[in-house]
């Protein structure tokens, strides 16, 4: 029986015991240690193995239960055998063998179905990652795009490479889940990255959602290798307040999250809001008290929006009769699709507004240049409908200079 017994240590001589200051009670020791080996033999009791190959636990070839490792000796295998299976205990180890063989192709059948090839992890990767880059729904996978390749594959090559395709993870939750695998080792190489740089500079905004949530960004930019890169380092929602003690609050705890301190931070850009730039209280002020070295900037999109928003008067009348069209036909669907049908007709390069917003300077400018590429479609509609709009301006809305400085707002907030 000793070869059948595998002790993970060697015994423990008299003289180490004897060194040793807490001595094991050699008892205790030898039930931890001790793990019964599987025999050949024992199949002629219908006993296979399965687990561990250091702790091995005796299966049932008949009924597949497995008892613990302890059991594994002739008399425990015996009684088994004869008291749940008397009727199979005067069979032969033939019989045995061949019970054991049909549960070993069973076992191997399932696997083959359960099993992912690395080529179909390899296909679900990518998908995830076309559908994380193009910001679609994690649905769309198994919902529209497994579907249509498997339609595509089936007409072109034949139903067998159709039924290839089943093969490929792609539920919602698959997707979800690779999304998060990519995002968290993005997240690692920046952060090592980073660290070897040993110096970064931050771009840090805060802004608010569409469902009302306020978000904070965070740009980073640093030195890899030969080169400057500049990459987006963080996004993330502030719970209540947004002042300048919280935003440095949720900015400390990630760069600490990632191994990184402020003393690594040698320049920091923000915009020129107070929770920003407070002398007691701002962010920046909170940030030099950790490194009084860096040096700060305010952000030069940010001052260009700033400029803007102090236009000649001209300009401003023109702007705000701009915004005050777009905003009279969007919000009324009528007129929105009068103008869509105008449009159509005319032949402008587009045929829906976008509505006017001021949450971002850069955002907000992009319904100009839209506004200026719907040509002649915008005036007669205006001269047709929206001529109410004057409101005592001194340039009426249409005119030729009304148009050239319209033109000229669409330029430069492009
Ligand atoms: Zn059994």
């Amino acid at each position: 029986m000793e070869r059948f017994l595998v002790r993970s240590k060697p015994p423990t001589t008299s003289a180490e015991t004897v060194e040793s200051d807490n001595p094991v009670p050699p008892k205790e020791k030898r039930e931890k240690t001790v793990s019964r080996q599987y025999h050949e033999s024992y199949l002629s009791y219908g006993f296979s193995w399965t687990g561990d190959v250091n702790i091995p636990q005796p299966e049932c070839v008949l009924c597949r239960e497995k008892l613990a490792n302890s059991n594994m000796v002739p008399s425990k295998l015996k009684r088994h055998l004869e008291t749940k299976h008397p009727f199979h205990a005067e069979r032969n180890l033939a019989y045995f063998k061949r019970a054991r063989d049909l549960n070993q192709r069973q076992q191997d059948r399932l696997l083959d179905c359960v099993k992912v090839s690395e080529k179909a992890m390899e296909a679900s990767y990518m998908l995830a990652e076309l559908i994380a880059k193009q910001k679609k729904p994690h649905t769309i996978a198994e919902t529209l795009i497994l579907p249509a390749c498997k339609i595509i594959a089936g007409v072109m090559l034949g139903p067998d490479a159709a039924n290839e395709l089943s093969k490929v993870p792609a539920s919602d939750n698959t997707i979800k889940r690779r999304i998060d695998d990519m995002s968290e080792d993005i997240e690692q190489h920046l952060t090592e990255k980073l660290q070897a740089s040993g110096r970064f500079s931050l771009q840090i905004d805060e802004s608010t959602d569409i469902s009302g949530a306020a978000q904070l960004l965070a740009n980073v930019r640093y030195v890899d290798g030969d080169s400057i890169k500049e990459t987006f380092f963080f996004c993330k929602e502030m719970a209540s307040h947004t002042t300048g003690e919280e935003i440095f609050k949720v900015t400390d705890n990630y760069l600490k999250e990632n191994n990184l301190c402020w003393s690594m931070c040698v320049s920091l850009c923000t915009d020129g809001a107070a929770c920003m730039t407070g002398r007691v209280r701002g962010f920046i002020a909170k940030v030099k008290a950790q490194n009084p070295q860096i040096v700060t900037n305010h952000c030069i999109l940010h001052r260009e929006a700033l400029v803007a928003k102090t236009m000649p008067p001209e300009l401003t009348e023109v702007l705000n009769q701009a915004v005050q069209m777009v905003n009279y036909i969007k919000s009324r669907p009528l007129k929105s699709r009068l103008f869509s049908q105008l449009c159509a007709e005319m032949g402008a390069d587009h045929q829906s507004l976008i509505l006017h917003t001021e949450v971002d300077g850069c955002l907000g400018g992009k319904s100009y240049p839209v506004f200026t590429s719907f040509g002649k479609s915008f005036w007669n509609f205006h001269v047709n409908t929206l001529s109410h709009i004057r409101t005592g301006s001194r340039m009426r809305a249409g005119a030729p200079g009304w148009l050239t400085l319209q033109t000229y707002l669409g330029i430069s907030t492009s």
